[in-house]
């Protein structure tokens, strides 16, 4: 009788901890975007509702599009205000939402790692990029341009000779561009737009390269830089998810096409750029 006793009591405890594993098994899994939940594979959209909240990374140092609030501490600009609305589709409260600041380097690893679902930053949908992430649709149309010191010599990528420096940013594709288009110059490469406009304002480099819509940006910080030149490619913005992220995408695109019908679309590209759409 004694020693039934000793085996029922090792049973139950081999049973409680048998019970203890399965349970962390659970939570382990429940906790990561791929996980199962229930048995069934959890979708990217399902965890982000499971979640409660959506985590989209922004740019921060990118007036117009996503520009720190020194005062605030608040992200600011055309980019947050569609992640906004993308969070209000999917979770009925645009402010559940969390915005994770990166830059044109970082944004694709953050994605890729899980830490962030989608990105929202000035990012052009390339052929090169679409081997990594899945896009959304267009939402913005913008073009490289260039941006000098009023008065300069400079009047266009022809002018970017020998001798002549150009910044730019790290992992954007105005980079890559401005080697094909000016490949006498030297590109002096910088981790964010701020660290860039710094150095072209410190007389660091001849003019800084990027898209038409963020030179716009800067050229209202300090207005004596201006555009030279006009466009020299074709920068359609796209929102990035992880590749394969259907339903995810799919309500990316409801959110833009809703945007675009009820005419708040028109409204924050007023808002942010001063101009209507074309
Ligand atoms: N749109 C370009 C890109 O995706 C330049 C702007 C940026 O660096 O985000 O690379």
């Amino acid at each position: 009788m004694k020693k039934g006793l000793k085996w029922n009591a090792l049973l139950l405890l081999a049973l409680s901890f048998a019970l203890v594993l399965a349970a962390c098994g659970n939570k382990a899994s429940t906790d990561t975007t791929a996980g199962e939940a229930g048995g069934e594979a959890q979708s990217a959209l399902e965890a982000i509702k499971a979640r409660g909240k959506l985590v989209v990374g922004v740019k921060s140092d990118t007036k117009l599009f996503g520009l720190k609030n020194t005062s605030t501490g608040d992200i600011e600009g055309f980019d947050v205000d569609v992640a906004k609305a993308i969070a209000k589709h999917i979770l009925g409260d645009e402010t559940k939402i969390e915005l994770k600041e990166v830059t044109s380097k970082t944004r694709i690893p953050l994605l890729q790692n899980g830490e962030i679902d989608m990105i929202v930053a000035t990012m052009t949908i390339t052929e090169e990029r679409k081997q990594q992430v899945d896009f959304s649709d267009v939402y913005f149309e913008a073009g490289q341009s260039l941006l000098v010191p009023k008065g300069s010599p400079i009047t266009g990528v022809d002018s970017l000779t020998k001798g002549t420096k150009v910044l730019a940013v790290k992992g954007s594709t105005s980079v890559k561009n401005i080697r094909e288009k000016a490949p006498d110059a030297e590109v002096l490469e910088f981790e964010n737009y701020q660290d860039a406009f710094n150095a072209l304002k410190a007389n660091k480099g001849d003019a800084l390269t990027t898209d038409n819509a963020i030179l716009f940006g800067m050229q209202q910080q300090d207005a004596s830089f201006e555009m030279v030149g006009g466009n020299f490619t074709d920068e359609p913005y796209g929102i990035a998810v992880k590749k394969g992220s259907t339903d995810l995408l799919q309500a990316v695109n409801d959110t833009l096409t809703d945007l675009k019908s009820s005419g708040d679309y028109d409204k924050l590209y007023e808002q942010w750029l001063g101009v209507k759409p074309e």
